[in-house]
């Protein structure tokens, strides 16, 4: 018999559940209780008789943000599987790079525990200088600055609207959290997912099958799940690439962040906890035209630092290169569908978009807590977490927005990466506009921290 509405359940959840999704099983074989240790490396999925099962399909940080997340809220009553080829490396595969982390994403990482555990690789960034100018020109002038402003209500206690965090130890706190709250880990890729009556069948790259109410293509940007379900993707390639360093450097940064647009695009310098070589450390972020990397980065270390010296202001005493440079390749992306029978694209498989607002993950751990939600909204009525509604659910509350910020980024980096006086003029008067008004500062501080409107539980920072 269905469950009874729950009076407080969305209008789209309440209706009787599809089907049962099915205990997780494997190579074919309906498993019950117990761990799902068959096999090598499918550790420690626990789940009950019974229970309902989730499959996501890589475990970068919003992928198992999601698993850890549903996991800790309904224990044994889900079995979560998170499965990757890159597991084995732990958050080792992206050492050297760090990420903005928004005061949204900063609440979900409380709520899941994993702030505390990150605490030396953490850094919050209290102030940022934004300036407009040619690479030759002898100073950058400062347009505008996210220092808390004199008659800003909140510049006595501000929250910082971001941390920088280094990925290798979030990664690596993200895993341990999920072993130990009983999420199945599996270094090996999906390689397809096919419904099938009431459940979905993950086929894994170790030959096993899992049977799952629902998958979450968190497979990344080129993400093959989104391609086998034929979900159309909006996209295109920026002639650019987004250069990634890490720099050491002999003063305090203070918390500053700072960032040049240039005609090439930003060059962001962003601070790190204290460490490395001489004491101090920022992340570079540096848009280029890709036709000109080969060239600033082919040179050895020496010059690569030159290059970075010649956009670097702030007065940092010394330099030197600490890790890096890697290029990566701009694109601009959206899923046509964040959906499609069984599955729920997140992450960068739903959207990617140009990293000059510090925004792609944020967007995707956003996304993680409104998936997280609309599901668990499914189990607690006993619903069918993989069912229509549910899918329905969760687009609706992210679509939009993502689209927004893509759309956002996407302008400003049209409107920045070049040289035209008429358009030079028109932004910096924005710029500077926006730098006297604390009220339309605030409202783009909110933005970024991703508190606008009304964010999913987890962003609030409360329980699901
Ligand atoms: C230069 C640059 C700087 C950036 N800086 C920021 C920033 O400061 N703040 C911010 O919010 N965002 C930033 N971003 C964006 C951010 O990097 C991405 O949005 C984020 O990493 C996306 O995470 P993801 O897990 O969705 O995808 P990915 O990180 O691409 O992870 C996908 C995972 O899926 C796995 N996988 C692939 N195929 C399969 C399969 N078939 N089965 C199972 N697993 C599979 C892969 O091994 C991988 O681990 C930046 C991006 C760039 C390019």
């Amino acid at each position: 018999m269905p469950a009874a509405p729950h009076p407080r359940a969305p209008r789209s959840l309440r209706h009787p559940g599809a089907g049962a999704g099915g205990a997780l099983s494997c190579g074919g074989a309906r498993r019950g209780a117990g761990t799902l240790a068959g096999g090598a490396g499918l550790v420690g999925s626990t789940a009950r008789a019974g229970a309902r099962s989730l499959v996501v399909a890589g475990g970068g940080i919003p992928g198992l943000a999601l698993a850890l997340a549903l996991k800790r809220a309904h224990g044994e009553a889900l079995g979560v599987t998170v499965c990757d080829p890159g597991l084995p490396a732990g958050g080792a595969r992206q050492r050297g790079r760090a990420y903005a982390v928004a005061a949204g994403g900063r609440h979900l990482f409380e709520r899941l525990g994993i702030w505390d555990r990150i605490g030396p690789a953490r850094q919050p960034i209290t102030d940022m200088v934004v300036s407009d100018s040619r690479l030759a020109d002898p100073v950058r002038p400062v347009f505008l600055t996210f220092a808390p402003a004199p008659g800003d209500p909140e510049a006595d206690a501000p929250e910082p609207f971001a941390h920088m965090v280094e990925a290798e130890p979030l990664l690596d706190a993200l895993i341990t959290a999920a072993r130990a709250a009983g999420v199945g880990l599996a270094p090996t890729g999906l390689l397809r997912a096919e419904p099938e009556r009431g459940a979905i069948r993950a086929h894994l790259g170790d030959g096993r099958a899992l049977r799952a109410s629902l998958v979450v293509a968190a497979d990344g940007a080129a993400s093959r799940l989104r391609e086998a379900a034929r979900i159309g993707w909006v996209g295109w390639r920026y002639p650019q690439a987004g250069i990634v360093a890490t720099i050491a450097h002999a003063r305090d940064h203070g918390g500053r962040a700072y960032e040049h647009f240039l005609p090439s695009g930003p060059f962001a310098i962003l601070p790190l906890p204290p460490g490395g070589a001489l004491g101090h450390r920022a992340s570079i972020v540096w848009t280029e035209r890709e036709a000109d990397v080969p060239a600033l980065l082919g040179g050895g270390p020496g010059e690569v630092l030159a290059e970075i010296e010649r956009r670097f202001t702030p007065n940092r005493g010394e330099i030197a290169l600490e890790s890096g440079p890697s290029a990566h390749p701009l694109a601009f992306g959206i899923a046509r569908s964040f959906r499609a029978e069984r599955l729920a694209l997140l992450g960068d498989a739903a959207h990617v978009i140009h990293p000059l607002a510090g925004q792609g993950l944020n967007l995707g751990l956003t996304s993680a807590a409104a998936l997280a939600e609309a599901v668990t909204e499914a189990l607690r009525l006993g619903l069918d977490p993989g069912g229509p509604d549910v899918l329905r659910a969760y687009e609706r509350a992210r679509r939009f927005d993502t689209l927004a910020m893509a759309a956002a980024t996407d302008g400003l980096n049209r409107l920045f990466s070049n040289d035209a006086l008429p358009l030079r003029l028109a932004r910096d008067l924005g710029l500077g506009l926006v730098d006297r008004m604390p009220g339309l500062k605030r409202f783009f501080i909110d933005e970024a921290a991703g508190l606008r409107g009304t964010p999913p539980r987890l962003m609030r920072g409360e329980a699901l």
